[in-house]
């Protein structure tokens, strides 16, 4: 199956798709009523506003996200502040780190539908794509053909596109002769753009603030008081919803790129020896289509199926928990309607993965634009706990009672305090906290330094003088090994997230669960799930009894036609509509229309409430009614 196939196998036309989610109000443009007046000179590119089915859809989706991942393993949920004081993400590295490579067309002319400024490796893709499409024929079929050696080279680097760096990405531009596509322009090398909006807390520039681009460093901050509050029991997982913020170069592909988003976030502590799930066995027949780093730095890009089992014992995946999260993340996938034959995870290659994660894979949703990372999955390792400890001096790991003590071997070092005073004076306390902060390695080379030398120099930040380090003789500094016993273990915990953005899952799955009668193209179903569809059936008066049963539905007392209101229904995901008539007055009977098949049956209001609310628990199904009622 490609991206261009509906549910039904038909060709999957987006302009279709779009007349319809637009015109039911899932989601719109923000602002557009500025955007199209004449004076407007702002930017809304990225930024959607949902409707009223398009809000149910999305509530809905994040309480299957609820019930999936938080209550079924009691997670402990937070809600943090968005606006995040700039140490916290210079520490956690996003300030110096979190950018995308940008490149700029130089000539000013008539304005282009991007802007001036365009994502390099996404045009470097766009360019590719393009002149591989128009090259085979795709596109016009008098183009002149690229020769197999050619086409081979454009999908080995679309392949692996997302590890070039800036230097590899100037490289691909100069030697591919890569322009803007909109203008045939030359652009500028790329360079890095922080993704991040910034501003400051209250009247002063001197408290620089940003928006948070993950919910994650929120929940790392917390961790301590999390642990206390999981009466120190681990492992545990905190999660997080909320929105998020980046700055994107070019958002153009609607709602999948834009600038502020719904995050739902699990931050997983578990200790780094023992990486074992206690549920795997739960996950480890489930079948994931698996696209590793190796097979897309052989330029392909086919997965290979494994049971989250098999891809685990062969060192695919890193680790169990990884695993687990992988397993989980395909079936709540399924719950909510995804399409499983577009889904697929793809491995993170070395350069694009973060430099402290020891293993990433996205879940990547095949949509009409292509494949995009719905959900993100990386072990982050020990990074955020250490970065953030170090920085403020609070303890953020986890200490556990060992079975029975144990001795262990290690340098120490001592300084004579009675000589370090008079010697160093105001940079005495400097001197101690470096000798303090020597590591195991350092120490055990300074010991055959100092028996050799007699003296040594230590790097010791803060000296009064500005120096940046002070010689310390055998007669002030004395190293050995010594045997210590110990009674408790204490290690900072690895970090493993499963990330997912809502607004790219819920666009993905409308175009999963889109298709179209194949009488009439125009007129448009979604088969969106009972779980997650935004308004169940269509009552009249039963509606006040579905609401109290706890069924979200909607009343259509207009005057339109009942094929109109049908039709409707099925625009909006409806499952199952009621419709009261002539007859019920007469006979006290409703009938009940299934969306997908638009079978009816006929029955006692009684009857039908109880069905319907079946269905929607998962107690009833549609056969089971069809077989039971006329
Ligand atoms: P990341 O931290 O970059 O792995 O992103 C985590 C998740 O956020 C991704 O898997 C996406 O689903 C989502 N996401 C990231 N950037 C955007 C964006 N600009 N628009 C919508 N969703 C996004």
């Amino acid at each position: 199956m490609t991206s261009a196939t509906t549910l039904t196998g038909h060709k999957f036309e987006r302009q279709f798709f779009e007349a319809v989610v637009k015109r039911r109000l899932f989601f719109t443009e923000t602002f557009d009523i500025y955007r199209l007046s004449p004076n407007f000179k702002g930017d809304n590119r990225g930024l959607f506003d949902y409707g009223p089915p398009g809000c149910a859809l999305q509530a809905n989706i994040v309480d299957a996200w609820r019930k999936h991942f938080v209550l079924e393993e009691n997670m402990l949920e937070l809600d943090c502040t968005v606006v995040t004081p700039e140490p916290v993400l210079q520490t956690s590295g996003h300030v110096d780190k979190f950018a995308d490579w940008m490149c700029k067309d130089p000539i000013k002319g008539k304005p282009t539908a991007s802007g001036d400024y365009l994502r390099a490796d996404h045009l470097i893709e766009n360019v590719l794509k393009a002149r591989l499409d128009r090259g085979t024929g795709g596109l016009t079929k008098d183009a002149p053909k690229l020769d197999q050696a050619t086409i081979d080279e454009y999908n080995n680097i679309l392949a692996k596109i997302d590890n070039y760096d800036g230097d590899g990405l100037a490289e691909l531009i100069k030697q591919y002769d890569i322009r803007n596509p909109e203008n045939n322009n030359e652009v500028l090398p790329p360079v890095p753009f922080n993704l991040m909006f910034k501003s400051t807390i209250g009247p002063s520039a001197a408290s620089p603030v940003y928006l948070r681009p993950e919910t994650s460093q929120g929940q790392f901050l917390n961790f301590k008081k999390l642990l206390e509050y999981n009466q120190g029991s681990m492992p545990f997982a905190s999660a997080s919803v909320g929105k998020s913020y980046r700055n994107e170069i070019s958002p153009r592909t609607g709602l999948l790129r834009v600038r502020e988003f719904l995050l739902a976030e699990i931050e997983h502590y578990v200790d780094p020896d023992k990486k074992q799930h206690l549920r795997f066995g739960e996950v480890s027949d489930v079948i994931l289509p698996l696209l590793d780093r190796e097979t897309q730095l052989a330029g392909k890009t086919t997965p290979q199926k494994l049971t989250v089992g098999q891809a685990v014992e062969l060192k695919i995946i890193d680790n169990e928990t990884l695993g687990y999260f992988l397993g989980r993340v395909l079936l709540f996938l399924q719950n909510i309607g995804v399409d499983l034959s577009k889904v697929r995870f793809r491995q993170h290659l070395a350069n694009e993965m973060a430099h402290y994660a020891c293993d990433c894979w996205d879940a990547e949703l095949l949509t009409s634009y292509g494949w995009v990372e719905c959900v993100g999955c990386a072990d982050r390792s020990a990074y955020d706990l250490t970065v953030h400890s170090k920085y403020t001096g609070a303890s953020l790991t986890v200490k556990e009672a060992l079975p029975e003590p144990a001795k262990v071997e290690e340098w120490q070092a001592t300084l004579d305090k009675k000589l370090v005073g008079p010697r160093f004076k105001k940079d005495a306390k400097a001197v101690q906290t470096a000798v303090e902060e020597l590591d195991q390695t350092t120490l055990e080379s300074l010991a055959t330094e100092l028996a050799e030398k007699g003296v040594v120099a230590i790097k010791t930040p803060g000296l009064a003088d500005g120096s940046t380090s002070v010689a310390l003789s055998k007669e002030l500094l004395f190293i050995a090994k010594v045997t210590r016993q110990v009674n408790t273990r204490e290690y900072t915990p690895n970090v493993i997230e499963p990330s997912f953005g809502i607004g790219r899952i819920l666009y993905s799955l409308l175009e999963h669960v889109y298709w179209s009668r194949p009488d009439a193209v125009e007129r448009a179903v979604l088969s969106l799930p009972l779980a997650v569809a935004p308004n169940k059936p269509i009552a009249h008066r039963i509606s006040t009894r579905l609401r109290k049963l706890g069924v979200a539905n909607m009343m259509d007392s207009s005057s339109a036609s009942i094929g109109k209101r049908y039709a409707r229904d099925d625009e909006l995901g409806t499952p199952l509509s009621v419709t009261v008539d002539f007859d019920t007055l007469k006979y006290g009977s409703v009938t009940l229309r299934e969306r997908d098949t638009m079978r009816q049956v006929r029955g006692p209001e009684d009857d039908v409430v109880r069905a319907i609310k079946g269905m929607v628990d998962g107690t009833d199904t549609w056969e089971q009614v069809l077989n039971r009622m006329p």
